[in-house]
């Protein structure tokens, strides 16, 4: 991991860095963030003469061998003051960052959705989620409509909140992505989808495009998880939400396993923001605001949380799983009374 003294090489500065690692059969890779740019070395790193070469250019700043599995994600990588923002908002500054919406949206009744887009302003979300392409487990279920993607697009323009949406293969990548989608979220079930990552990370490198990670709910393993969002990184784009969202279930009564207890612990060994989804962790409009307080309790930056006007009318998880706006408001303040008085653990 390369740290150049200015915010960036310029080209002639990288060409004599690629040309250092070329002789050492390495490659260079710029990632950009949003105050500086750094540079991760592909191929074996720890060519010792190598790195004395690159170290001892007049205009590097520092070079980091970092022995980890994931040496982008990595606390101690170049990356750890990287911020993500999102639309007007650095995610995990002063508030905890909201993202609500439905879990589907219902491409026959635009207005179920506009409206609540419109309410969850008011109850103070900072970005809109709404499913256009929906990954169902019955083939005969509902399965998204593009016609959906126009009306988050008009939810965006009326209400000025950036959007988030799910995209399962690169035909829905292209779409979203030249349709200015803001937040691409990768479901659960393609977490590890290692070609989907990849393509993802790559489409929108050097862009302001956030990626939200879903933990794979068949994940046992942090690291797996961790691994995942570093070939986002690696593809080119930093701007990475890690996103806990319950796995397997062993609990009678919750629909997947929670899991926000993990949110130390990515944490303290990744610099990316951590957005808890409470609401497909416990399935159940009940559990959703308890298991939001205990996300930010734990050091969550901010919720994705299923929320719709009417759950009854809604299709997809909604009915079961979503809240209204009026306990959207109600949730908000609540997580920010614990954000403001929460203990500040330095990870
Ligand atoms: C969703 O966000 O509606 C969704 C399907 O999420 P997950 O991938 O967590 O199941
Ligand atoms: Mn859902």
């Amino acid at each position: 991991m390369i740290i150049p003294k200015g915010s960036k090489l310029s080209p002639e500065q990288l060409a004599e860095v690629e040309k250092i690692a070329e002789n050492f059969d390495c490659s260079i890779l710029e990632i950009q963030g949003h105050n500086r740019c750094v540079y991760a070395i592909l191929g074996d790193e720890s060519r010792e003469v190598m790195f004395k070469r690159i170290a001892g250019l007049h205009f590097i700043h520092r070079v980091d061998m970092i022995e980890s599995p994931y040496k982008l994600m990595d606390r101690r990588s170049g990356l750890s003051d990287h911020s993500v923002k999102i639309g007007e908002n650095e995610v995990g500054s002063v508030a905890p960052f909201i993202i609500g919406g439905p879990c589907t949206i219902d491409p026959d009744n635009p207005n179920l959705f506009l409206e609540t887009a419109h309410a969850l302003k008011e109850a103070g979300v900072n970005a809109l989620r709404g499913g256009v392409w929906k990954p169902r487990t019955n083939p005969y279920s509902y399965q998204g409509d593009v016609k959906a993607l126009e009306i988050i697009l008009q939810a965006r323009e009326e209400t000025k909140l950036p959007i988030d949406l799910e995209v399962m293969d690169g035909e829905q990548l292209k779409i979203a992505h030249e349709a200015g989608v803001d937040v691409l979220q990768i479901g659960t079930r393609n977490a590890l989808n290692y070609s989907l990552l990849k393509e993802v990370g790559s489409l929108t490198a050097g862009s302001k495009v956030s990626v939200l990670l879903k933990r794979g709910r068949h994940m046992a393993s942090p690291n797996e998880f961790i691994a995942a969002a570093e070939y986002l990184v690696a593809a080119g784009n930093p701007n990475i939400l890690l996103c806990p969202r319950g796995t397997t279930p062993i609990l009678d009564g919750y629909r997947n396993h929670p899991d926000e207890s993990i949110t130390p612990l990515l944490k303290n060994r990744t610099w990316a923001p951590v957005i808890v989804d409470p609401s497909h962790s416990v399935g159940h409009a009940d559990f959703v605001k308890a298991c939001s307080i205990a996300s930010i309790a734990y050091g969550a930056d901010g919720l994705c949380i299923e929320s719709h006007i009417e759950p009854s009318k809604g299709i997809g998880d909604d009915p079961k799983q979503a809240i209204t706006p009026a306990v959207m408001k109600e949730l908000i303040d609540a997580c920010q009374m614990v954000w403001s008085n929460r203990y500040q653990t330095d990870f």
